[in-house]
Order: structure tokens, then C-alpha cells, then sequence
């Protein structure tokens, strides 16, 4: 049975999608990520802050009686790089933000700054290298960002960088930097534009969360609300094959609906917030799965512990190669998780809290 008031999603929210991971906002650097949240929400908000962090606080009340307080959470900031040190002639060294493999930079382009300096993180041609050099990754001290010297007085120490990947629709699936999380940040900004009447909503777009949950824990404090929910992705690890045989460790997969956690390192998930979700995903029809449990943490993890405690859940959007160059995530899973996010906001009750644990 499909949902009654299934929110869609076309061009408009192609477009945002690829205006927001396009843009560079690297933890503690979120400005132009704000920027375009603060015009995609005008006027579908009883009320904006912007929080002493950075964070963006939107509230929309509902009209029923009765409502939950409901926080949603979205992160905007996306790891990346700072620049640490000018070696001279364009060439800078460089630190990580936020969680990302080492072995994995060599050779990317990058944007630095906020007008998007193109650069590559340098690597030596294999015509140059020996092989047992061949069989080393390079260290992180070893590296630099190369701008080029006609660039270099545009760039200065403190500057952030990203990986410079430009969003590309790729038949059912987008690849695009940063859909971790800007994928949440879009859904966080449909779900103002129709927040159902039975609750308030209270919108969190949040900044730090990639380097410790920390624009959310305030913004958690700020809100105070009666439950809280984490829009994030989460990765999928879930290749067809392993060692030549089907691979059956996947912790999630694509083409299954939205993930939805019962615990991760930062939290365990309250268990009637997550059988809420579950039988409204099944009373509908909605594909969704259980992430597997394990490593990772999203802003749910610095918001259940705010106050007196704050019952939590987090539902990702699964996705390959997160924290990389380029990730990928199926469109039918992106439809899917705003579905079941809108839908079971839709049957929210205060009696929910009423039923065992
Ligand atoms: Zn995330």
C-alpha cells in the first residue's frame, strides 16, 4: 500500500542536492553550506537561529493538538583538510579533519578556501619511484597540496580544503562528495517545507559533527526536546563479492531502503522510537533495513545524553566510499528514507512514550 502523501522527489531536489555537495564546509568552516540552508528554508519556518556554534535552529510549529517536540538532526560540515603550513611556491602541508583513510589521498585534486582554489595533493609518478617504494603508503607528513605559484598568495595557513568532485547523476544512483551529510541536510530541509500538523518540528542543521558530535550537543540543549531523531548516512560495505565468494558481510546495502540503527559506538537507539519506525515502514510498504551493529556514531550520540536524557534514534541513507573522494548513493534509497521519515513523523503520538521498552 503506498503512502497517502508520498513526498517526491525531482528536479528541485536534484538541484539542491547538488548545490549543497558542491559546496566546500568542512567542520568548524560551514558558512556556505549555511548559507544556501538559510535561503532554502525562508519562509517555511516559524522561527531561525543561528546558534553561538554555527548550527541553524529552525522550529515549525504543527496545528493538531498534543505534539511532540520533535528534533531532527542533519550534519553540515564534511571532513576534509587545513592548511598548516606554506612551504613556498604554492605548496602547502596540510592536516586532516574529521575521519579520513591517508592511504587514500595521493593523487586527488582538492578545493581550498571558499573560492575553491583548484589543487591536487601531490604524488611522485611511477616513473620516479622504486618498487619497494611502490609498496609503502605515503604518510600524511609527506604530502602536500600543490595550487601552483600563480595561486599560492590566494591561499593561507588555517585555509580548509576539500576533495574537489562535482556532483554527477549516474542512472539510479549520484555520485557526489559529502552526500555524508548533505544527503541529511537536503531531506532535513524537505521535511520543513511539509512538516506533518501532529508535531513540532525542530530542525537542526548542525556544524562539528564530524569531528565529535559537537554543534549537536548544544544544539540539543537549546531545543529541548521530547525525542530526537539523526538523518546521516552510513556506510555500505556490502560489494557483491569477498574473496571470490557472495559477500555476506555486509553491514548495509544498496537498493534497501533506509538504515535504521539499533545501536552504534555512540548510542543505543530507543527501542520504541525504532519499533515505531519499523511498523510504519512495514504497515506501508516502505523498504528499510537494520544497520548492522558496529563502529561509527552519528549526532544521536551527543544528543541522547543532553539533559535529563533525550530518547534518540538515527536512520541513514546507505552509501558507498563515504569519507572518500566520491560516494555513492542510490536514488530509490534516498526516496525511501524521506518516505519513511515523513510517514512515520505523520504517526507520532505522545503515547508512544507509554509503551514497554
Ligand atoms: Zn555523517
Amino acid at each position: 500500500m503506498p503512502s497517502t502523501n508520498e513526498l517526491k522527489i525531482g528536479a528541485p531536489q536534484y538541484r539542491l542536492l547538488e548545490r549543497l555537495t558542491n559546496a566546500v564546509g568542512v567542520s568548524g568552516n560551514e558558512g556556505a553550506v549555511r548559507k544556501i540552508v538559510l535561503e532554502e528554508i525562508e519562509g517555511y519556518a516559524d522561527e531561525v537561529k543561528i546558534d553561538a556554534l554555527g548550527s541553524v535552529l529552525a522550529t515549525k510549529k504543527g496545528t493538531q493538538r498534543n505534539r511532540l517536540k520533535v528534533m531532527l538532526a542533519a550534519h553540515m560540515d564534511e571532513v576534509g583538510f587545513m592548511i598548516t603550513y606554506d612551504d613556498s611556491k604554492g605548496i602547502f602541508r596540510f592536516k586532516v579533519v574529521g575521519g579520513i583513510d591517508e592511504r587514500q589521498l595521493a593523487g586527488k585534486p582538492v578545493w581550498v578556501g571558499k573560492d575553491k582554489i583548484p589543487g591536487v595533493i601531490g604524488a611522485k609518478p611511477i616513473h620516479l619511484t622504486t618498487a619497494s617504494e611502490r609498496k609503502n603508503t605515503i604518510p600524511l607528513k609527506s604530502l602536500r597540496i600543490d595550487v601552483g605559484e600563480k595561486n599560492a598568495s590566494k591561499v593561507k595557513v588555517g585555509d580548509w580544503a576539500t576533495f574537489a568532485t562535482e556532483y554527477q547523476r549516474l542512472g539510479p544512483s549520484i555520485r557526489a562528495k559529502a552526500l555524508d551529510d548533505r544527503l541529511g541536510v537536503t531531506n532535513l530541509i524537505e521535511l520543513l517545507r511539509n512538516t506533518p500538523p501532529n508535531i513540532d518540528l525542530l530542525a537542526a542543521f548542525t556544524v562539528q559533527e564530524e569531528v565529535g558530535l559537537r554543534g549537536a550537543r548544544v544544539a540539543a540543549f537549546a531545543f529541548d526536546p521530547d525525542l530526537a531523531i539523526a538523518l546521516d548516512c552510513t556506510p555500505a560495505y556490502d560489494l557483491p563479492s569477498w574473496d571470490g565468494e557472495e559477500n555476506t558481510r555486509y553491514n548495509t546495502r544498496l537498493d534497501h531502503g533506509p538504515a535504521l540503527y539499533v545501536a552504534d559506538r555512540a548510542a543505543l537507539s530507543d527501542p520504541r522510537l525504532l519499533r515505531h519506525f519499523v511498523e510504519m515502514a512495514e504497515a506501508q510498504g516502505i523498504p528499510h533495513q537494520i544497520r548492522q551493529p558496529g563502529g561509527g556514531g552519528t549526532d544521536a550520540g551527543s544528543i541522547h545524553k543532553q539533559r535529563a536524557g533525550i530518547p534518540s534514534l538515527s536512520i541513514s541513507v546507505p552509501g558507498r566510499y563515504l569519507h572518500t573522494a566520491a560516494s555513492i548513493v542510490r536514488i530509490n534509497d534516498w526516496k525511501h528514507t524521506l518516505n519513511l521519515l515523513h510517514t512515520a513523523l505523520s504517526g507520532l503520538k505522545p503515547e508512544i512514550f507509554k509503551n514497554d521498552r
